[in-house]
């Protein structure tokens, strides 16, 4: 673990090659990230779920830099979520506050996991215009036994992404769907998947 500006492995991860490469040591955990970052389309959803490359690299670098396998800076990224005054602990990370609840729409509490709170909040943002759209995981119909990121933007859409797959899922490769997007997406995905402190992540970036 590192702080500051992050490193790229005294340049033997760099660019397609480090990609490449971190996927052949086994430090790849699939979340699909440097394909979803990539802005020359370098890279595709391969077999079970690893990046191929399909194209060629302008070597931005982009792709090393938000590789959780790789390395995460786990001060840095939390400074950068929860501000300044965030100290990583040993865990969890910060706590500012907890809560039970669940949907009080009935078609989403009974027919989503743990009461559909998180489906019914993606919902109320989305019908109140404060988000354009989520990104949420949905079964992957080419592969069963796989998951796959997409970028909802209807109650439907929202609804048929309920509930937890407990599966492989390179969600972040949805991040391709989000280029030229102007309004404010939510990004929902749990923290096994994603390398992050903490159970479920739930934020709103301002999409680039
Ligand atoms: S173009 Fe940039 S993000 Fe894409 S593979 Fe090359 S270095 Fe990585
Ligand atoms: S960004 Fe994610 S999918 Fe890409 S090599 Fe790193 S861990 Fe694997």
């Amino acid at each position: 673990m590192t702080s500051g500006k992050r490193s790229s492995g005294n340049g033997r991860y760099r660019d397609v090659e480090g990609i490449l490469r971190i996927v052949r040591d086994g430090l790849c955990h699939r979340c699909g990230a440097c394909i979803g970052i990539c802005p020359a389309g370098t890279f595709d959803v391969g077999p079970s779920g690893y990046p191929v490359q399909v194209g060629k690299c302008v070597e931005c670098d982009k792709c090393v830099q938000v590789c959780s396998g790789f390395e995460v800076d786990y001060p840095a990224l939390g400074a950068a979520v929860f501000g300044n005054a965030y100290r990583y602990g040993p865990a969890l990370g910060p706590v500012k506050a907890a809560y039970v609840g669940h949907a009080l729409d009935e078609e989403i509490r009974w027919k989503r996991a743990s009461g559909g709170l998180i489906t019914q909040l993606l919902v109320h943002l989305l019908e109140s215009g404060r988000i354009t759209g989520a990104l949420v995981v949905v079964p992957n119909p080419d592969d069963p036994a796989m998951a796959k990121g997409t970028i909802a933007r209807s109650r439907e859409e929202l609804l048929a992404a309920a509930q937890s797959k407990y599966t492989t899922s390179p969600s972040l490769a949805a991040l391709r769907e989000l280029r030229g997007e102007k309004g404010r997406i939510a990004v929902v995905c749990a923290a096994l998947g994603n390398s992050f402190p903490g159970g479920v992540l739930f934020c709103l970036p301002k999409a680039s």
